[in-house]
């Protein structure tokens, strides 16, 4: 199954985390990784904090939806993520976007993600790497969102 997974950081060294993640799912068991977008620079939105780095990656796993989630907060663990409170900065932030055409919506999964469209920070990366997944007319409705490809 092919999954997409948004990453972001605001924490610490946030492009290392960034860079490291995306390596690091695709050594999760039954997972490979087949496309990472460019890292991007974004303005925190309903958050707090400096900016954020974000990137979207895609996967091929035999992993379900529920332990592959699972696997991301692992992740998130591993790399000190801490939640102090909402939308609190973080060290590293791992969404399930996609997963195949499923939809799931369960107490702990909503899949996909349900703020998906409105995030230039999950589109533009998503955009990058499967621009068939993102109309121009979503790009549009978040033009007004500050985002920059990091050089
Ligand atoms: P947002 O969901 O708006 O991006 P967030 O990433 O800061 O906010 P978290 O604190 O990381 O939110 O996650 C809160 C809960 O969201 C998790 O415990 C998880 O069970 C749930 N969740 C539901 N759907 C998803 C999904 N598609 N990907 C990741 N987590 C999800
Ligand atoms: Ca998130
Ligand atoms: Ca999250």
């Amino acid at each position: 199954m092919a999954a997409w997974i948004g990453l972001g950081a605001n924490l610490g060294d946030a492009p290392a985390a960034v860079r490291a993640a995306i390596d690091a799912l695709g050594a999760l068991p039954l997972t490979t990784l087949s496309a990472a977008s460019s890292l991007w620079t974004s303005a925190p939105v309903d958050a707090q904090g400096p900016d954020f780095v974000n990137a979207v990656a895609r996967i091929e796993t035999r992993l379900t939806a529920p332990d592959l989630l699972r696997e991301l907060q692992a992740l998130e663990s591993g790399a000190g993520r801490e939640r102090p409170y909402r939308n609190a900065p973080r060290t590293l932030d791992l969404d399930l976007l996609l997963y195949g055409a499923a939809h799931i919506d369960s107490p702990t999964l909503t899949v996909p993600h349900p703020r998906l469209w409105q995030r230039a920070f999950v589109l533009l990366p998503l955009h990058e790497i499967d621009p068939a997944r993102v109309p121009e007319a979503a790009l549009l409705a978040v033009a007004g969102q500050r985002i920059a490809r990091r050089p």
